[in-house]
């Protein structure tokens, strides 16, 4: 079978890894502060990056760092992977759900902004596929409401829009480094921010809320061990043997960037001419990372489409069922109908295989598979 996602591993990964196993520090060493600093200058900000154990918990720690706490709503979109709506919760908040656009998939700041009350502490919108958010319309939206912007960017890092890195878009960025996104790390994930002081609370909470920072003590004539702690946090910490993974994959990023791209235009020159198949949008201005390729059958047969292609042994993914139908948000009163737009989206949708080891003969039978399923 051939998956729809896949990391891309090689000798030098391994030998970095093994490198770290070989030394002193397994964890909070110069492996992660190595990769702190890789991170934050792919995304464009002075950083470091907050290192952290996945995009999940990169989320969390970025509603945690922009104060987000019970009585706030976050809004957000459905079409994302449900743990950038359910992180907010974990913090108290009330998740609003806004409508995508009809071309990207990604959140549309007019429904956003009439989405948008006194209570609005974050506006989270994912670049879905790899394409950039529409970052400076959210971000007037948010800033207008007094709220931050936050960019889940777990599929788009060493993506731009207009020239600017994804991470120096938003107020606060979250990547993710699981295996089948643009790098991995195996688990892992970072946040990024240009503020430093969004910066800092987000390191104070992945550090389970210790303070050794002389200026914010309480108490300071104890001694070097002294340390206090101020408020909530989690270890959230990646250790340096996954560190050190991500550097060394870093290396390669713009490698996979192209690779990604590469297969986009092969499977677009393939599919775009067929009435049935809509091809995944791309704005002027913006430069995305493949992560997928979001395909969408227009006949109402994306069920079979999928079927068809597990049958010929071809990994395929939805992504996603829209989150607000999940019976954990349907339980606190969210119903189908109501974010049209992301629901035809999510019903048409089916992610090709898309990965930088993806071999050109593997595109080509993709392509001819779903050719011969719709006849064309
Ligand atoms: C993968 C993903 C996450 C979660 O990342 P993990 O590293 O799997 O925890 C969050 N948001 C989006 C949009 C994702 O695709």
């Amino acid at each position: 079978m051939l998956p729809y996602g896949r990391q891309s591993i090689d000798e030098n990964d391994i030998a970095a890894v093994a490198e770290v196993l070989r030394g002193n520090w397994l964890t909070t060493g110069p492996a992660v502060a190595q990769f702190e600093k890789d991170v934050a200058a792919v995304a464009g900000v002075p950083g470091p990056a907050v290192a952290v154990t996945s995009g999940t918990a990169a989320l969390h720690t970025a509603y945690a760092a922009s104060g987000v706490g019970p009585g706030d709503e976050v809004i957000t979109t459905p079409l994302t992977f449900f743990a950038t709506a359910t992180t907010a919760m974990w913090q108290g908040a009330r998740v609003v759900f806004a409508d995508v656009s009809e071309d990207t998939g990604n959140l549309d700041p007019d429904a956003a902004a009439a989405a948008v009350t006194d209570r609005t502490k974050v506006i989270a919108g994912v670049d879905y596929g790899g394409h950039p958010i529409d970052a400076p319309a959210l971000a007037k939206v948010a800033h207008d409401a007094g709220a931050v912007l936050l960019e889940d960017a777990a599929h788009s890092v060493g993506g731009s829009l207009d020239g600017v890195p994804v991470g120096a878009l938003a107020d606060l960025t979250t990547f993710s480094f699981f295996p089948t996104k643009n790098l991995t790390t195996a688990e892992g994930g970072a946040v990024v921010s240009p503020s430093d002081e969004l910066l800092a609370a987000a390191r104070n909470f992945k550090g389970i809320g210790y303070t050794r920072d002389e200026a914010k003590l309480r108490v300071t004539d104890e001694g070097p061990w002294y340390y206090e702690v101020h408020s909530l946090g989690l270890n959230y910490r990646l250790p340096d043997v996954l560190a050190a993974l991500g550097s060394s994959q870093l290396g390669r990023l713009a490698q996979f960037k192209a690779r990604r791209q590469e297969i986009t235009d092969r499977y677009n020159a393939a599919l775009a001419d067929i009435d049935v198949l809509r091809t995944p949008a791309h704005r002027a201005g913006a430069e995305p990372v493949w992560h997928l390729y979001p395909l969408r059958i227009l006949d109402g047969r994306r069920r079979e489409l999928f079927e068809h292609l597990h049958a010929d042994g071809i990994g395929v993914q939805v992504n996603y069922i829209p989150v607000h139908t999940q019976p954990i948000f349907a339980d606190l009163g969210w119903r189908k109908g109501q974010f049209p737009i992301a629901e035809a989206y999510s019903a048409q949708e089916i992610s090709l295989p898309m990965f930088p080891d993806l071999t050109d003969a593997d595109v080509d039978r993709v392509i001819d598979s779903v050719r011969t399923f719709v006849g064309a």
